[in-house]
C-alpha cells in the first residue's frame, strides 16, 4: 500500500479515470496497487502521475529506478532457490512449436468427447454446448474485467446479468437470484445458509434438522453439514424408492426442529414423483423450508416450475441445463433462486455488493461468481426462446423414454412413474447379473468403451446400476446406436450366463481392449480379436475410438492422485 501525500482522493480518482487505470481504494486514503508482467514502463509513469507526480518527474523517477535496478542482482542475495523445480519431463520436453502442438494433439486424441459420440451421463446433462453461445467467452470485453472494477465500468455486464435473472425467474417461478455461487454444491450451501438466517430472524433458531432422501446427490448432505445442519436421512424401501410415507414419518418426527428438506425433482431416480406438492406442503405445515435441488431442471424448463410446486430456494446448474461446458473441473455457475421471503438473506459482497438487507454473508470471492461464462447461458436462452426451451425439455424426456422402451426387453428399468414413464433419465438395473454371470455395472461400462462409447453414470444413485440421460441434443440414429451397443452387451452377458465363457475370463471382465492388446502376438483370451475390438458393424478402423489402456484398477485410481501406466495398466495376464 502506498500512503497518500498531498494530492486529494478526488484528484487521484480523476487521474485514474484519465489514464484508464483501476486501483483499489480502501476508503481511508490508502490504496492497493497490483502489477503483473504485462505492466510496462509507461504504465509505471502513469501510476506515479496518478499519485501526484507530474509526467516529467514520473519519467525521471522511473529511469533512475531502472538504472539502480540494473545493479541489483539476486545472485548472492540469499534468496536464490536451491531446490530443483519443474523437473517432470512434461516441462522439459517440448521446446519447438510443432512439438508442443503434437503433444497437445496427442492429449486431445486420448479423449472421448461429444465429437465422437453421445455422453449420456445421468444427472450430468452432457448436452451440446453450441459454439455460437461460447464465442462471447473469448471477447476481451467479457474476459478481461476484474470482478472489483467500479460498477460504472460494467453496465453491459449488469444488464446481461439482470436479463438472465429475469429469464431464470420466469423459468423457475422464483422472485430473485444470486449469481455468487460457482457450482451447484456452493449454491446448496448458500441456499441453506439463507434458510437458516431466515429462520433465526423469525425467532426459530432451534430448527436445525435437514431431511435428505437416501438417494440424494452426495453434495446435498455435505452442504447441509457444512451449513451446520443435522442431517436426517429418509431411507429407501426394498425397491430403492423413497416413498411419501417415509417422508411423512420423518417430517412429523422432526416437528419444530425441522429446518429444511432437500429434494430433487424429478427425483434422482429419473421419475416425476407425483407426491412432490404434498411433500412440500407438509414441510411448510411443520414450519420448514423446501430446498429443491435444481440439477434436473433440464426435464422441467417450460413445463413446470419449482417456485410453483413448493420450492423456497433452488440452485440451478448453468453448466448442466444452460449449456456451459463442464467436466474436467471447468468453471461452473450455480446461481440460487429464492422466493421473495428469502431474498433479504441472499449472499452479499464486502467489496462490490450487492448487499441484501439481512445477507447471511459471502460464499465466493467474486460477487457474480464466474461472471465471464454467464454470456453462454444468456445467449442459449435468447437463441432458444421460450418455445425452443420447452421443446428441448420435451425432446430430452422423449429421448430418455424412447431409449428406455428399446432397452426394456433386455434390461430391467428401475423405477418408472405411476403411468409407466420416466423423466429425462432412467436407471438400468444391472444388479441381477452378479448372481447369474458375475457381471457388474462397471464391466458393462468398461465394455461400452470397446463399442466407442462413453459409459453412463455408474452406481449412482443406486449401487451397481447404470443411469442414462441422453439429453435433447441427440438424434434417433445415435440413440439407436447406443441402445444397439447395450443390447449387444446383453447378448454377451447371456453367453457368460449360459456357460459359454468363464465368469472371470470373458469379453466383459477383460474390457476394455486397447490396440496394444489386440495387436499383440500373444492373444490369451477365449474369444476372437474381432469380438474384442470390433463387436459392432458400425465400428470400422477409421472411426473407432481406441482406449489408451486396458482395465485399470479403479480402487487404486480413486485413492492415488497419480497412477502410472506401469503400475496400473499392465496388459492382462
Ligand atoms: C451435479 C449435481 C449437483 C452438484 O452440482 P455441482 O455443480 O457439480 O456442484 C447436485 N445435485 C445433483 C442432483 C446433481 O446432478
Amino acid at each position: 500500500m502506498i500512503s497518500n501525500g498531498d494530492i486529494s482522493t478526488d484528484e487521484i480518482q480523476r487521474r485514474c479515470d484519465e489514464k484508464k487505470i483501476n486501483i483499489r481504494h480502501y476508503g481511508d486514503g490508502t490504496y492497493g496497487v497490483s502489477l503483473d508482467e504485462t505492466v510496462i514502463g509507461s504504465d509505471l509513469i502513469d501510476l506515479l502521475y496518478v499519485f501526484g507526480a507530474n509526467e516529467e518527474e514520473a519519467a525521471s523517477v522511473l529511469y533512475s529506478v531502472s538504472d539502480a535496478d540494473s545493479n541489483v542482482s539476486i545472485t548472492g542475495s540469499g534468496h536464490e532457490r536451491e531446490t530443483p523445480y519443474l523437473t517432470h519431463p512434461v516441462f522439459n520436453s517440448y521446446h519447438s512449436e510443432t512439438k508442443l502442438l503434437r503433444y497437445m494433439k496427442e492429449l486431445e486424441n486420448r479423449d472421448l468427447s461429444l465429437c465422437h459420440s453421445m455422453i449420456p451421463l445421468g444427472s450430468c446433462t452432457m448436452k451440446l454446448n453450441p459454439t455460437s453461445a461460447l464465442l462471447p467467452v473469448s471477447l476481451p470485453q467479457f474476459n478481461t474485467i476484474h470482478p472489483y472494477v467500479p460498477s460504472n465500468q460494467t453496465t453491459g455486464y449488469q444488464s446481461l446479468i439482470d436479463e438472465l435473472e429475469s429469464h431464470l425467474c420466469s423459468i423457475t417461478g422464483y422472485d430473485k437470484f444470486s449469481f455468487q455461487p460457482n457450482s451447484g454444491a456452493q449454491g446448496e450451501y448458500a441456499g441453506l445458509c439463507a434458510i437458516l438466517a431466515y429462520l433465526r430472524d423469525k425467532g426459530e433458531g432451534q430448527r436445525d434438522i435437514c431431511l435428505i432422501p437416501a438417494s440424494a446427490h452426495g453434495t446435498n448432505p455435505a452442504s447441509a453439514i457444512m451449513a451446520g445442519l443435522k442431517v436426517v436421512e429418509i431411507p429407501m424401501n426394498k425397491e430403492g424408492e423413497v416413498t411419501k410415507d417415509s417422508f411423512k414419518q420423518k417430517i412429523e418426527e422432526a416437528g419444530d426442529k425441522l429446518a429444511t428438506i432437500m429434494v430433487t425433482y424429478p427425483s434422482t431416480s429419473g421419475v416425476f414423483e407425483d407426491s412432490i406438492r404434498e411433500v412440500c406442503d407438509m414441510v411448510h405445515y411443520y414450519g420448514g423450508q423446501v430446498y429443491v435441488d435444481g440439477a434436473n431442471l433440464n426435464a422441467q424448463v417450460g413445463l413446470c416450475r419449482p417456485g410453483d410446486y413448493g420450492g423456497d430456494v433452488s440452485h440451478l446448474n448453468l453448466h448442466k441445463t444452460f449449456c456451459i461446458p463442464h467436466g474436467g473441473g471447468g468453471p461452473g455457475m450455480g446461481p440460487i433462486g429464492v422466493k421473495a421471503h428469502l431474498a433479504p438473506y441472499l449472499p452479499g459482497h464486502p467489496v462490490t455488493g450487492p448487499n441484501p438487507l439481512k445477507s447471511f454473508g459471502t460464499v465466493s470471492s467474486a460477487a457474480w461468481g464466474s461472471a465471464s461464462i454467464i454470456p453462454v447461458s444468456w445467449a442459449y436462452i435468447l437463441m432458444m426462446g421460450s418455445k425452443g426451451l420447452k421443446k428441448a425439455s420435451e425432446i430430452a424426456i422423449v429421448n430418455a423414454n424412447y431409449m428406455a422402451a428399446r432397452l426394456k426387453g433386455h434390461y430391467n428399468i428401475l423405477f418408472r412413474g405411476t403411468n409407466g414413464f420416466n423423466a429425462h433419465e432412467f436407471i438400468l438395473d444391472t444388479r441381477c447379473f452378479k448372481n447369474t454371470s458375475g457381471i457388474e455395472a462397471i464391466d458393462i461400462a468398461k465394455r461400452m468403451q470397446d463399442y466407442g462409447f462413453h459409459a453412463p453414470t455408474v452406481s449412482w444413485p443406486v449401487s451397481n446400476t447404470l443411469m442414462i440421460e441422453p439429453t435433447e441434443s441427440e438424434g434417433k440414429a445415435e440413440l439407436d446406436r447406443y441402445c444397439d451397443a447395450l443390447i449387444s452387451i446383453r447378448q454377451e452377458i447371456s453367453e457368460v450366463e449360459e456357460g459359454k465363457y468363464d465368469v472371470k475370463n470373458n469379453v466383459l471382465k477383460n474390457a476394455p481392449h486397447p490396440m496394444y492388446l489386440v495387436t499383440a502376438s500373444n492373444w490369451p483370451f477365449p474369444y476372437s480379436r474381432e469380438k474384442a475390438a470390433f463387436p459392432a458393424d458400425w465400428l470400422n478402423p477409421y472411426n473407432k475410438v481406441w482406449t489408451g489402456s486396458a482395465r485399470a484398477n479403479d480402487v487404486h485410481g480413486d485413492r492415488n492422485l497419480v497412477a502410472t501406466h506401469n503400475q496400473e495398466l499392465k496388459p492382462l495376464r
